[in-house]
C-alpha cells in the first residue's frame, strides 16, 4: 500500500474590484512567503515526509513550464509530476487521479495548495485513520458560535444557532482509499455534482468519512491578514527546524 498526494493549484487569481467586476491577479498560491512561493513551501512538507511516495499537482497549462524549471532549481522534482488542471477544482483533481498509477487498497490525500502550514504529524494522523476506516479529514472544532441565515438585499438575517459541538471546520489533507475516492468522483461527474472539497463527494455515496483533529496552524492562505499570520509561522517553522 502506497500513499500519494494531489495537490490543485490550477485556480486562476482573481480579486473583487468595486463594482463587483473581476480582475486576475497571480494566483495566491504562487505568492511568495520569505521570497518562496507558497505552493513550494507546500510541495516541501509532502516530498520530505517518508510516508508520501508520489505527489501530482494540477496547474494551469501556461504555468507547467516555468514551475517545472522551479520543481528542479528546488530538488524537488523527483517525487512530483504535474498534470493540467481543469475548469474547476474538482476537474483538477479528478485530471490528477486519472494520472495515478494505483490500486484500490493505496491513500490518496488531497491537499489545497495554500495550506503551507500541515505537518507530518497531521498527515500521518490523517493516513492512519484512512488505513483503518477508508476515508478521513483534518478538521477544528468551531470555536465561534455558527449561525444560520437568510441572505438579503442589506445583508443577513439569522434564522438559527447551530449548535458548536456539531460543527467542524474541514481543512485539509483529505484522504481516501484509491477505491473509494474514484468512485466517488466518477458518480459525481455521472450526476453533474459539484462539491467545494473531496469528502463532499464521498459523503454522497453514503461512505463514513472520519475527523482527526487539525491544526490552528494549518491555515488556508486566502487574504491579505492571511499572509501577514503566514511570514510570522514560517519564521516559527524556520526557528524550529534550525533549533532541531
Ligand atoms: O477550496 P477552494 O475553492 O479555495 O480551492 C481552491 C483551490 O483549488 C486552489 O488551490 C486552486 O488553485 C485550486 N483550483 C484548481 N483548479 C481550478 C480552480 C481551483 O486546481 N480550476
Amino acid at each position: 500500500m502506497k500513499v500519494v498526494a494531489i495537490i490543485p493549484a490550477a485556480g486562476l487569481g482573481t480579486r473583487m474590484v468595486p463594482g463587483g467586476k473581476k480582475v486576475s491577479q497571480p494566483s495566491k498560491q504562487f505568492f511568495e512567503i520569505n521570497g518562496t512561493p507558497i505552493l513550494i513551501h507546500t510541495l516541501r512538507v509532502f516530498a520530505r515526509n517518508q510516508q508520501v511516495s508520489h505527489i501530482a499537482v494540477a496547474l494551469r497549462k501556461n504555468e507547467m513550464d516555468r514551475f517545472g524549471r522551479q520543481l528542479e532549481k528546488d530538488k524537488l522534482a523527483a517525487k512530483v509530476a504535474l498534470v493540467e488542471g481543469g475548469e474547476h477544482r474538482q476537474e483538477s483533481v479528478a485530471n490528477a487521479l486519472a494520472s495515478l498509477q494505483a490500486a484500490s487498497d493505496d491513500i490518496v490525500l488531497v491537499h489545497d495548495a495554500v495550506r503551507p502550514f500541515v505537518d507530518d504529524e497531521i498527515i500521518g494522523n490523517v493516513v492512519r485513520e484512512v488505513e483503518k476506516h477508508g476515508a478521513a479529514i483534518a478538521g477544528l472544532p468551531a470555536i465561534d458560535t455558527i449561525k444560520q441565515v437568510e441572505r438579503a438585499a442589506e445583508g443577513a438575517i439569522i434564522t438559527s444557532t447551530i449548535p458548536r459541538e456539531r460543527v467542524v471546520q474541514a481543512q485539509t489533507p483529505q484522504g481516501f482509499r484509491y477505491e473509494l475516492i474514484k468512485r466517488a468522483f466518477d458518480s459525481a461527474a455521472a450526476d453533474g455534482f459539484i462539491g467545494t472539497d473531496e469528502a463532499s463527494l464521498v459523503e454522497r455515496l453514503g461512505a463514513d468519512v472520519w475527523v482527526v483533529m487539525g491544526s490552528a496552524r494549518n491555515i488556508k492562505i486566502t487574504t491579505p491578514a492571511d499572509l501577514e499570520l503566514a511570514e510570522f509561522l514560517l519564521a516559527q517553522v524556520t526557528r524550529r527546524n534550525l533549533a532541531g
